[in-house]
């Protein structure tokens, strides 16, 4: 009997608790949950994992303020560089090359990536480790899953976020990270975590939240299997003649060293370029107006691991500082300022109204637009850089 009274009281308690967790939870997000959980146990992960990773998780305001942003100004390259490739950076990152120097004499040796690039992107990705996100990330991908712009994606990377948990790498609670689902030392997205994440500190865990040696390891094993080629460098700057045909310009137009040689393009420090069939392209990122740059594939590996031209600059220009290499030499054009959302928008609406096809007017500058603004250039017979101004913006108002 006193067992009996007990019982129906602790009934009563756990009705009171699964009904207080109920009345703050979104129905229509529980709604969802319960159907992405037919999914994701179709899709092999168990019931234990999937219930334990979930408990507790609602809609995130931040996440969807987040995903919702978009930012008035889009920094310029130099500023992105200044921040990226500081003295503080710089020093931080020679003191954890010699910190870590055997292991990454074995990293290097495993997968045949230079040491200075994989720091590099330690620290542009973490700040060495210190900044590795605090969002829970079975949270933010089911928010981004349930209510994003990127449902289908967040779905994807939810799956994988599960699977990572039901290998038992980590638990629910220690997988945090970025409101975007990027994780530990070298920001991985789940996805790229199950592709390309590795043990190498031989706990049998793939842990790249608690174990930096893991984490580089798996940064040098992204590259590798992306197609890094051990001894070549990302690129240098250069210096083009006054009469450079920036038509040549961009990743996509890649010749020898020999033909750019002949074409009067040389280093930054004023040798000659080696007269080699090695194929490379030139990028000028602030436009004619600012400095130049050859780059090689390994560049393009790196704009796999983030597809921005400013992140393969600063990665590639961090691993040289690293190392002990200078400064660029050429100016940036540091006085011109930088558009804001409704003209960077007003730029492709006028791209289209004359006929180009810079893709929709979000404002954001990617390689459809700038494709277009060549295209534009070209037919205006001014210099054929792709790069957006304000000064072409005036061209193309007054065109
Ligand atoms: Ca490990």
């Amino acid at each position: 009997m006193r067992f009996a009274v007990r019982g129906v009281w602790a009934i009563f308690a756990l009705y009171l608790t699964i009904s207080a967790a109920f009345a703050q939870e979104n129905p229509s997000f529980v709604a969802w949950r319960e159907a992405f959980r037919v999914e994701a146990l179709a899709a092999g992960i168990s019931a234990a994992t999937f219930d334990s990773a979930f408990d507790g998780v609602n809609v995130s305001e931040r996440v969807l303020q987040a995903d919702a942003s978009q930012p008035e100004f889009t920094r310029t390259i130099w500023s992105y560089l200044d921040g990226a490739v500081s003295a503080r950076r710089i020093r931080l990152g020679q003191q954890k090359l010699a910190e870590n120097a055997d292991m990454l004499d074995a990293v290097e040796e495993q997968y045949g990536v230079d040491r200075h690039i994989v720091v590099a992107i330690w620290g542009m990705e973490s700040d060495f480790g210190q900044v590795r996100g605090d969002i829970s990330i079975i949270q933010a991908l089911a928010t981004l899953a349930y209510d994003g712009r990127r449902a289908a994606w967040g779905r994807e990377q939810l799956i994988a976020a599960l699977r990572i948990l039901e290998e038992g790498n980590m638990t629910s609670e220690q997988m945090r990270g970025s409101w975007a689902g990027a994780m530990g030392h070298t920001q991985f997205i789940p996805t790229s975590y199950l592709q390309y994440a590795v043990d190498f500190d031989g706990d049998n865990r793939r842990d790249l939240i608690g174990s930096h040696t893991d984490a580089l390891a798996s940064a040098a094993n992204y590259l590798a299997r992306n197609g890094w080629s051990n001894g070549q460098s990302w690129g240098q700057e250069v210096v083009l003649p006054s009469d450079f045909a920036y038509a040549l310009s961009g990743r996509h137009n890649v010749q020898s060293l020999s033909q750019w040689s002949s074409l009067g393009v040389h280093l930054a420090g004023g040798s000659p370029l080696p007269a080699t069939d090695e194929m490379a392209s030139i990028i000028a990122p602030a436009g004619s107006q600012g400095p130049a740059f050859l780059i090689h594939n390994n560049f393009s590996v790196i704009m796999r691991y983030n597809n921005s031209t400013s992140y393969a600059m600063a990665i590639g220009h961090l691993a040289d500082r690293l190392r002990g290499g200078p400064a660029f030499v050429g100016a940036w054009p540091r006085d011109a300022r930088p558009l804001n959302l409704s003209q960077r928008r007003e730029v492709q609406n006028l791209l289209s109204i004359h006929g180009y096809s810079p893709g929709p007017a979000d404002g954001i500058m990617g390689a459809r637009t700038r494709a277009a603004v060549r295209s534009f250039q070209r037919r205006a017979g001014v210099t054929e850089d792709g790069y957006v101004s304000i000064a072409l913006l005036e061209q193309l108002r007054n065109h």
